[in-house]
């Protein structure tokens, strides 16, 4: 199909791209990468009355560390996310997992982490990391500027606390202290087709105890999730000797915090190919894979952290 009359617009600033935004009667879109919008435009799922082409308004563009956080700006790639020395400590590490599960290189070399957030789709990986980190939402609209937490922006597939008139501007990712370990871990059918459920862990240990544990679950509810009751059942655990393979011990605190998450958090959708229970076992099994991933991770740190000192 082809995608029905609209009107385009190509602001050069924020304010322009506002102002377009703005004119209510035309119910615009905001053009991005475009990888997920174009193709729901041809299907007809989406008549938008305008696209609002942001790609010419350079103050968008660019990600960099303020104070403690990483700023990602509304065009910055996906693929800027894959050498994992792009983003500083262990956020870049979690960022360079995670990214190589969207789709495929063309679309990672198009489509934004903004337009994820954009787009709100339950399966997406950025979403649950940044529900999982506390992210903040940076939006513009007709009154101003305002920060959305990451906690409150979901509401359900593709709807958000973002208002139609308001553009994301960037969004923020707290950075991970260096003694934070970290895990990604995804199932899906085939090899380009969204995650059927992913994982996401940030582990902090201190002496072989847990101090924090961050859990985001991908496409286990209608909407990204971090797994509260999860990681509550973390605090305080040894992590203790790691197991060899990735079977653990029913016991592990970390096939426990799977349970929990698979019970507790998640809130499964059925889909094709994976009805509710289906996911709910895939959940208990890659929260407790993700976290052995993680506790690795933030073993392999400290140790090259004390060789450095000697
Ligand atoms: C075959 C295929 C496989 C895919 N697999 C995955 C996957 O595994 N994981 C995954 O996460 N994604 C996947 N995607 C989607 C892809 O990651 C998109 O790039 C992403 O969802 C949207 O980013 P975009 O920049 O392309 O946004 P666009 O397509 O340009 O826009 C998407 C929506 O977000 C809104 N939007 C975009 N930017 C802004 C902004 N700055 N402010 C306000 N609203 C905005 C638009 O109005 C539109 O409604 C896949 C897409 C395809 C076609």
């Amino acid at each position: 199909m082809k995608p029905a009359s609209f009107d385009y617009v190509v602001p050069r600033t924020v304010a322009e791209a506002v102002e377009a935004l703005g004119d209510t009667g035309r119910e615009a879109q905001v053009l991005a990468g475009g990888q997920s919008l174009i193709l729901e435009m041809h299907l007809q799922r989406i008549r938008p009355g305008a696209v609002v082409d942001i790609n010419r308004v350079p103050e968008l563009d660019g990600m960099r560390v303020e104070g403690d956080e990483l700023r990602v700006g509304a065009l910055v790639r996906h693929a800027a996310f894959e050498p994992a020395t792009a983003v500083p400590g262990p956020l870049g590490a979690l960022l360079s997992r995670a990214v190589v599960n969207i789709a495929h290189p063309p679309i990672r070399s198009r489509g934004t982490m903004a337009g994820s957030f954009g787009w709100a789709h339950p399966a997406s990986e950025w979403c649950a990391i940044g529900v999982a980190l506390d992210a903040t939402v940076e939006v513009t609209g007709p009154a101003g500027a305002r920060d959305l937490p990451a906690r409150d922006y979901f509401l359900g597939p593709h709807r958000t606390a973002r208002r139609p008139q308001e553009l994301i501007t960037a969004v923020r990712l707290p950075l991970l202290g260096a003694d934070t370990g970290v895990g990604f871990i995804e199932h899906r059918r085939t090899h380009f087709t969204f995650a059927q459920v992913a994982v996401a862990a940030a582990l902090t240990v201190h002496d072989g105890v847990i101090v924090d544990a961050r859990i985001g679950l991908v496409n286990a509810a209608d909407r990204p999730v971090r797994a509260h009751a999860a990681e509550r059942s973390l605090l305080g655990a040894e992590t203790g000797r790691l197991p060899a393979g990735p079977r653990l011990p029913d016991g592990h605190p970390f096939a426990l915090a799977g349970r929990i998450a698979a019970r507790e958090d998640a809130a499964p959708v059925a889909q094709p190919y994976a009805d509710v229970e289906y996911k709910r076992q895939a959940v208990a099994v890659l929260v407790g894979r993700t976290l052995l991933e993680a506790a690795a991770d933030s073993h392999a740190r400290l140790t090259a952290r004390e060789g450095h000192h000697r």
